[in-house]
């Protein structure tokens, strides 16, 4: 029988039955597929249930405050993550009436949404033929097709992307990506799969080579993370705010100036401060343009940020603020912020202010 349909009966009659996949709806697949990246079901069902029930669709996350959707995520971590479900929710709302557009690209524009999230939704929603990767699919397709690359590397998610797209079932491209996945969490196991009860083991190429020890290979080097971040020179008359916040990924037990990442987070670690998100989301930093950009590298994080910059007429706001997350400020001038901020992210900064101020 071809391996295709072998698969898809598996999975007809071996699927977990999950509350998420009771309809092909894309808001529930969607919440499911994200808390999923964090946590494992069983962990999540009681948390996706809840959340389900407090936010049944996008419109009552697109209406809720954001401090609601984050008390509902309580659990889960990765609270960037939450943020941007309910920022694409009010974007779904404003712009396709509460549904997701079937549209790869379009989906994509969705914040917080990545390749992985976006096939899963077209495909499991929508029966649209596109093939997910994440990494229970990446360990089945190596094994089964002897793809004997370092699964880590640089070119291993085209290359998997690839054979993931040719292996799709185009007849149920949503019940394939979930039988691949299934097949993954289940059946082919990264220490010792079961290899006599899995549906492809026929023409499984690690299986008949007996080398599922040693696919897939992970070899990790030092992966480059791109992280995208903004600095803020908040000034009052002529100081500049600097702070020193417990719990930093980098910069631990230095003032700095304002400063975190946003977009896609890699890692909880790397998720942007409550005082900063704070005076992100102030009024006066809407709508600002930044003043400059530049790169910056440490270690092996590339980050681009983007400077922002506006006077405070008091400091009384950004005290508070500091008091309430435990956080120590300090207002420096211009010419000592690099000695009293010694990083070189001071002085590609204050490059820009004094270029501007020249
Ligand atoms: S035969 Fe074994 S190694 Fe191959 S896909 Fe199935 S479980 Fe994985």
């Amino acid at each position: 029988m071809n391996p295709k349909k072998k698969l898809h009966d598996w999975y007809l009659t071996h699927k977990r039955d999950l509350p998420f996949r009771k309809k092909k709806q894309a808001y529930p697949i969607w919440i499911s597929e994200v808390m999923l990246q964090q946590t494992r079901v069983n962990a999540m069902l009681p948390l996706y249930e809840s959340f389900i029930k407090r936010f049944p669709n996008p419109e009552s996350l697109a209406h809720a405050e954001e401090e609601e959707v984050l008390a509902n995520w309580k659990g889960l971590g990765y609270y960037s993550r939450a943020r941007n479900i309910r920022k694409a929710a009010i974007l779904l709302v404003q712009n396709y009436n509460g549904a997701f557009p079937k549209d790869l690209n379009l989906i994509l524009k969705l914040p917080g949404i990545g390749n992985y999230t976006a096939r899963a939704i077209l495909s499991i929603a929508y029966d649209l033929p596109f093939a997910v990767l994440d990494g229970n699919v990446k360990r089945v397709l190596s094994r089964y097709y002897g793809y004997t690359n370092n699964i880590l590397g640089a070119k291993a998610d085209t290359d998997l992307q690839k054979i993931a797209d040719e292996f799709l079932n185009e007849d149920h491209p949503g019940d394939h990506n979930q039988a691949v996945m299934e097949l993954g969490a289940t059946i082919c196991l990264p220490e010792s799969p079961k290899c006599l009860l899995c549906p492809l083991s026929e023409f499984c190429f690690a299986r008949i080579h007996q080398k599922t020890s040693e696919i897939p290979l992970r070899v990790k080097d030092k992966k480059q993370i791109i992280l995208k971040g903004e600095i803020f020179v908040l000034y009052y008359k002529n100081s500049i705010l600097l702070l020193r916040e417990p719990k930093m990924r980098f910069l631990k037990g230095m003032f700095h100036l304002p400063y975190g990442f946003i977009g896609e987070i890699p890692e909880e670690t790397y998720e942007p401060s409550q005082i900063f998100l704070s005076i992100k989301d102030s009024n006066p930093s809407k709508n600002l343009t930044p003043i400059g950009e530049f790169k910056h590298t440490i270690t092996h994080h590339k980050m681009g940020f983007s400077v922002y910059s506006y006077v405070l007429e008091s400091r009384e706001w950004v005290e508070v603020l500091a008091k309430k997350f435990g956080v120590e400020t300090k207002w420096v001038s211009l010419s000592d912020l690099d000695t009293e901020f010694p990083s070189s992210l001071a002085s590609k900064v204050k490059k820009i202010l004094l270029y501007l101020e020249s």
